[in-house]
C-alpha cells in the first residue's frame, strides 16, 4: 500500500515569536511562556489547515528549541547559589518534555477540525561519535552573551570554552560558551516512533537535535567489563572473549543540530519502511524565518532559489555558499535526505505553505 509521509521541522520562529525591544531599557525582551504557547498555536493553526487537506497522510513534527535551552541556562546562572547546573543533554531532555506539551496543542487544533489524532512526544535521544571533530573545535554559541574578562572568568570556573560572538552596538566585545556539534548518527527511540506513526499518532521527536548520548565502551579488568557512565553510574558484566559489548549510552555536552537530526529521522523511517515492503513517499518541510535559501543573501543582488536539484544543492553546499549554523545545516539536512530516500524538501516559512508547494515561495529541493 502506497503510504505519503510529511515531517515538518520547525525553527525558532514557530514555536516563539521574535523578540519585541523593551522601551525602557531598549534591550530584547525574551518572549514569556505565554507568548511561545500563543505562537505555536498560530503555527498548530496551520499545520491542522495542512493535515486536512490529507487527513490519513502520516506527519511528524520536530523542532528547535535555541531559545528554550538560553532560559533554561539563564535560570540555572542565577540560582547557582543555591542549585546545580545543567548539563546540555538534560536541558535538551527538559525542552522536549516542556516543548513536546506545547507543540501538543496541534491535537486541539485538528479536533476543531474535525480530525481525531493525536500529536505526541516522544523523548528522543540521538547518538553522536565521541570522536567527531567537533568536539575538538566547538562551534555552536549558547547562552547568555558575557564581556571578555567575565568571560575568560567563567572559562577558568566552569571548563566552558568561551569564544568572541560579536561586537556589541557600543563596540564592546561579547563573548559567548561554544559547545561542540556533532553529526547525528543514529536514533535511539526509532522504532517508538515508526510504530507511533503507524498507529495514526503524529509523533514529536528528535526536539532540539535530540538529547545527545554517545556509546561506552566498556573497560575489562579482571575479567570484566565494565561500562562507565555519567555521575559515575557502571554497569558490570563478567568478559566472555568474542563476545559483542552491549550497548549502553551515556549524556554528552553537546547540541546536535535539529535539521541534520531530522533528516537522519526522516532517512532511517524510510529504510524501515523499504525493509518492510512498504511504498513510503516521504517529503520535508524545513519551516524558519526566511522564504527560502537565498544567493548573496542580504545583499543588493540577493537572488531566490525556488527550486534546487539534488546535484545544485550539493554543488552550492560544497562551494560553502551557506553559513554554518543556519542556512547551510538545512542544505545539508535537504541534501542527507534526498540521498537518503527522500522525495522533496521544502524550505520556507509555515505561513506560506500553499505558495510554496506551487513554486511561487520558498525553496524546492529534488522532486
Ligand atoms: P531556525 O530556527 O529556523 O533553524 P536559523 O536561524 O537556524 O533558524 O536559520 C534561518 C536563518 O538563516 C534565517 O533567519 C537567515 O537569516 C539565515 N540565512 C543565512 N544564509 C541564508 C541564505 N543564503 N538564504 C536564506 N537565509 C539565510
Ligand atoms: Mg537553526
Amino acid at each position: 500500500m502506497k503510504k505519503r509521509m510529511k515531517i515538518f521541522a520547525l525553527g525558532g520562529n514557530e514555536v516563539s515569536p521574535p523578540g519585541q525591544v523593551d522601551l525602557q531599557t531598549g534591550k530584547v525582551k525574551i518572549p514569556d511562556l505565554g507568548e511561545q504557547w500563543k505562537r505555536t498555536s498560530e503555527t498548530s493553526e496551520i499545520l491542522a489547515e495542512i493535515i486536512k487537506e490529507n487527513p490519513d497522510d502520516y506527519y511528524i513534527l520536530t523542532h528547535g528549541n535555541g531559545p528554550q535551552v538560553g532560559n533554561i541556562i539563564l535560570r540555572a546562572e542565577y540560582s547557582r547559589p543555591i542549585l546545580h547546573m545543567l548539563p546540555l543533554d538534560v536541558c535538551d531532555a527538559d525542552t522536549q518534555g516542556a516543548m513536546g506539551y506545547m507543540l501538543a496543542q496541534l491535537t486541539n487544533s485538528l479536533r476543531i477540525t474535525g480530525i481525531n489524532r493525536i500529536a505526541a512526544e516522544t523523548v528522543t535521544r540521538v547518538v553522536v561519535d565521541e570522536y567527531d571533530p567537533n568536539f575538538l573545535n566547538p562551534t555552536k554559541f549558547i547562552g547568555p552573551s558575557y564581556n571578555k574578562h567575565e568571560a575568560l572568568l567563567r572559562q577558568k570556573k566552569d571548563g566552558h570554552i568561551m569564544k568572541f560572538y560579536k561586537m556589541d552596538e557600543n563596540g564592546n566585545e561579547l563573548w559567548r560558551w561554544v559547545v561542540p556539534s556533532p553529526e547525528p548518527k543514529d536514533i535511539l527511540e526509532i522504532d517508538i516512533i515508526d510504530n507511533n506513526i503507524r498507529t495514526g499518532i503524529i509523533p514529536i521527536a528528535v526536539g532540539g537535535g535530540g538529547i545527545p548520548v554517545k556509546k561506552v565502551f566498556p573497560e575489562i579488568i579482571n575479567g570484566e567489563e565494565i561500562y562507565e557512565c555519567n555521575y559515575g553510574i557502571t554497569y558490570k558484566r563478567k568478559h566472555v572473549p568474542g563476545q559483542n559489548s552491549v550497548d549502553i549510552y551515556t549524556g554528552v555536552e553537546a547540541v546536535i543540530d535539529k535539521d541534520l537530526a531530522t533528516a537522519l529521522l526522516g532517512k532511517m523511517l524510510i529504510e524501515k519502511a523499504r525493509d518492510r515492503g512498504d511504498d513510503l513517499e516521504c517529503e520535508l518541510f524545513i519551516f524558519t524565518d526566511v522564504d527560502g535559501a537565498k544567493l548573496n543573501y542580504q545583499q543588493a543582488d540577493q537572488k531566490d532559489l525556488r527550486h534546487l536539484t539534488l546535484e545544485e544543492a550539493t554543488k552550492l553546499y560544497d562551494e560553502n555558499v551557506f553559513p554554518e549554523g543556519s542556512m547551510g545545516p538545512k542544505i545539508k539536512a535537504a541534501i542527507n535526505f534526498l540521498n537518503g530516500g527522500g522525495k522533496k524538501v521544502f524550505i520556507t516559512k509555515v505561513n506560506l505553505y500553499k505558495e510554496t508547494i506551487s513554486g511561487k515561495a520558498g525553496t524546492k529541493i529534488g522532486g
